[in-house]
């Protein structure tokens, strides 16, 4: 079984499509299981010993993404910017994608200058039209990553992923740990 789950003493887990508090106002996972494939868990892990190393923590928002998911989002955002079209498949649904923040060493998110999943221009890399300090903030984010080996994503400030994703395959949404609520399956997944 590719997939592991996130347990790690440097890593706090606040799935957001667990509750309500994301982009469709409503809960898509059933439990809030946070699950990454192993090559990914293993570089997840590396950067939670840089972070610490440093006096922060990772707050993780989404790993492992149910491709039935990857629909409800879809759904209520089509912009290939910022959500994967699903018949393409999400780097989410293949296990090798994380969604995240800095938090402080007592949990305290760092202040990034969006809010995760804020879907504008200002949740881009690079920019300079937001405080000083959250510009630092991404860019300790940014090398704390990508010294573990991930790749960033131009249009949003909290999601990395493994190089070359498509060399690991789509995961199916029967795997255990972050099953989707049965009435969120929408009609096009099945
Ligand atoms: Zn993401």
């Amino acid at each position: 079984m590719p997939l592991k789950e996130i347990n790690h003493p440097a890593i706090d887990i606040d799935l957001r499509y667990a509750t309500a508090n994301n982009l469709t106002g409503s809960p898509i996972y059933h439990h809030a299981v946070a699950l990454l494939h192993q090559d990914a868990l293993a570089a997840l892990v590396h950067a939670a010993e840089l972070a610490a190393a440093q006096g922060f923590r990772l707050c993780v928002f989404d790993a492992y993404r149910p491709s039935a998911a990857q629909w409800r989002l879809w759904k209520a955002l089509p912009d290939p910017k910022f959500v994967a079209d699903p018949r393409m498949g999400s780097m989410h649904t293949r296990g090798v994608a994380v969604d995240l923040t800095l938090c402080s060493a007592d949990g305290v998110p760092l202040d990034m200058g969006t809010e995760f999943d804020e879907m504008t221009a200002q949740s881009r890399h690079a920019r300079c039209d937001i405080a000083p300090q959250a510009q630092r903030n991404r860019c300790l984010l940014l090398g704390i990553m990508t010294g573990a080996g991930w790749d960033h994503h131009p249009h949003e400030w909290w999601h990395y992923n493994l190089p070359e994703p498509t060399r690991y395959p789509k995961l199916g949404d029967q795997m255990e740990g972050a099953l989707l609520m049965d009435a969120c399956v929408p009609e096009q997944a099945l």
